[in-house]
């Protein structure tokens, strides 16, 4: 036998039997790194959809007036500005008449109800386009999805109507006599907000002025004038 031979053979069985004792033990560092990388990105996912949750709530939280659940006064400004120039737009504000009365006469828990059974009301009285913000203590905005003058009276006037039908009732069962005032401005696409919302604040004051539980509009004819 040549030194050659022998060689060859000492090659041929490193070259075979080599890669049979290495192959599993690699493969089995490789699947079990493998493993761990998967499991290591299935915790990412449910720590990223956690978080997502998270940001979903305070966004929420954030945005809406915890007592009623309506937007609170800086939402609802953002969001009348980023739909107003998009579709037809009118806004209304609303305002509980003599609301320091209610307080005084049945306490804040009572005033706190009532609150809550007008904004549970409003909402029941808008469409699922509009929306609606607690702008002030006992003060809300109402952005309508139209431009027509005749549909703004007319929802402000349900409005107005359904919250002083309401049978309002204090825990001991006495009847709370609810009514609201409301102005409002037709068409607020174009312009400043600020304007507009003066311009609903001035009706407002005119239907204060007018004894209440009453609407006053700004048509869009009257502004174009
Ligand atoms: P007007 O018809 O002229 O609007 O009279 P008003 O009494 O409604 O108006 P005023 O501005 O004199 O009083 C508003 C009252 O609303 C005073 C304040 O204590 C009360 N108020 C504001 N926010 C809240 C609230 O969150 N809960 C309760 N219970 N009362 C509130
Ligand atoms: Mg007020
Ligand atoms: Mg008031």
């Amino acid at each position: 036998m040549h030194a050659n031979d022998m060689h060859n053979k000492m090659g041929y069985v490193i070259a075979t039997v080599c890669p049979l004792l290495i192959a599993p033990i690699i493969s089995f560092i490789v699947i079990r790194q493998s493993e761990k990388l998967r499991k290591a990105l299935e915790t990412l996912k449910l720590v990223k959809d956690e978080l997502e949750a998270t940001n979903a709530k305070l966004f929420e939280k954030s945005s809406h007036d915890s007592m009623t659940g309506l937007l609170n006064r800086e939402a609802f400004f953002n969001r009348l500005e980023s739909v107003r120039t998009l579709q037809p737009c009118s806004l209304l504000i609303i305002d509980v008449d003599h609301f320091k009365k209610i307080n005084d006469i049945h306490g804040h828990f009572v005033g706190d109800g009532a609150l809550m059974a007008i904004a549970h009301c409003i909402t029941e009285c808008v469409g699922k386009d509009d929306s609606i913000g607690r702008i002030g203590g006992e003060e809300f905005g109402i952005y309508l999805a139209t431009k027509d003058d005749t549909q703004v009276t007319a929802i402000a006037e349900i409005i107005r109507a359904e919250v002083n039908r309401m049978d309002y009732r204090t825990p001991h069962g006495e009847c709370v006599r609810l009514s609201v005032s409301i102005g409002g401005v037709v068409d607020i696409s174009t312009g400043a907000v600020v304007d507009h919302f003066q311009t609903a604040d001035r009706k407002l004051y005119e239907a204060k002025r007018n004894g209440r539980n009453c609407v006053f509009i700004q048509s869009s004819l009257r502004k174009a004038a």
